[in-house]
């Protein structure tokens, strides 16, 4: 069974890019006759608010993308989180780093190995990084084809848990995509980087590979891609068939004039019925674009 997975950070209210992420990775998993799942990573609570959450449900209900089950929410399960690590930890997959930020920055934004070679022990206030043996020097990808690690300079030994005591994207991500049994991540080409080190991690807990696919980035005019940090603004949802069909469009399907004309007549579940019986993945372009919002 086929089992897909929108996973916001409510750090923001949704924004186009994300409704790029949320409707791909749908009608993926709706034209493979597969589950959706939400999960809401509110793992870095300096970051994520309550009404972001909530609005982003809010949002996603009013676009007719509803979810299987119930979400997963991600700061409540620390003790998951916690258990892996220490298990990681325990057979000697992580060592202890208490680099700072500024450290870091004048190593030209790279983490220095120092700490790797003192082999520092897991301590109260210390980060722990993974100690990575790059064995994942490439995957496929649905859209893409083969993708090579060389390509996409990321951190090699990625933190798994900050100084300040939260657990990071790249550890529990990896954890709940396993245990919500995803068998293919639809989501943005910003997380090709994260990719490797996630593959490697999956791997080295023993989990079975997940498939990728990397959507286009919708940018903004600015030629910045629309993200919460770049405080992109929410979506107008007045008209929410026309917002869908823009979305689906800069995901390279098309429509005839019937269902492009008529956006102002059709539900969202008719337009997400049509659109998802049609859903073509191998329409999606590879290059992300800039589209006004
Ligand atoms: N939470 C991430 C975001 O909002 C997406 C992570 C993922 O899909 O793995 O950009």
């Amino acid at each position: 069974m086929y089992r897909g997975r929108f996973a916001p950070t409510p750090s923001g209210p949704l924004h186009f890019g994300s409704l790029v992420a949320a409707l791909g990775s749908f009608l993926r998993a709706r034209n493979q006759q597969g589950e959706w799942h939400l999960r809401i990573e509110d793992i870095d609570e300096t970051r994520c608010r309550q009404e972001y959450t909530d609005s982003i449900l809010r949002d996603l209900e009013t676009l007719g993308l509803f979810w299987d089950g119930v979400p997963l929410i991600q700061s409540q399960r620390h003790e998951i989180y916690r258990e892996v690590l220490d298990n990681l930890n325990r057979q000697g997959y992580t060592y202890g780093c208490n680099c700072t930020r500024n450290l870091i920055k004048l190593n030209g934004g790279r983490h220095p190995a120092s700490c790797r070679l003192e082999n520092l022990p897991w301590e109260k206030g210390a980060g722990i990084r993974y100690k990575s043996s790059s064995s994942v020097t490439g995957f496929t990808d649905l859209i893409r084809g083969f993708l090579s690690r060389t390509d996409f300079p990321a951190e090699n030994d990625f933190l798994l848990k900050r100084r300040d005591c939260y657990f990071t994207y790249n550890l529990v991500s990896v954890i709940d995509d396993h245990e919500t049994g995803i068998t293919e991540i639809v989501r943005g080409a910003d997380l090709i980087p994260d990719t490797f080190g996630q593959l490697e991690l999956a791997r080295t807990l023993g989990y079975p590979e997940i498939t990728y696919a990397s959507l286009p980035l919708a940018l903004s005019e600015s030629g910045s891609k629309y993200s919460k940090q770049n405080h992109a603004p929410g979506l107008d949802l007045l008209s929410p068939v026309r917002l869908l069909l823009k979305a689906a469009v800069f995901l390279g399907q098309e429509y005839p004039s019937e269902i492009s004309a008529a956006s102002d007549d059709l539900t969202v579940s008719e337009f997400l019925k049509y659109a998802v019986r049609h859903f073509d993945i191998t329409k999606v372009p590879v290059l992300s674009r800039k589209v006004p919002v």
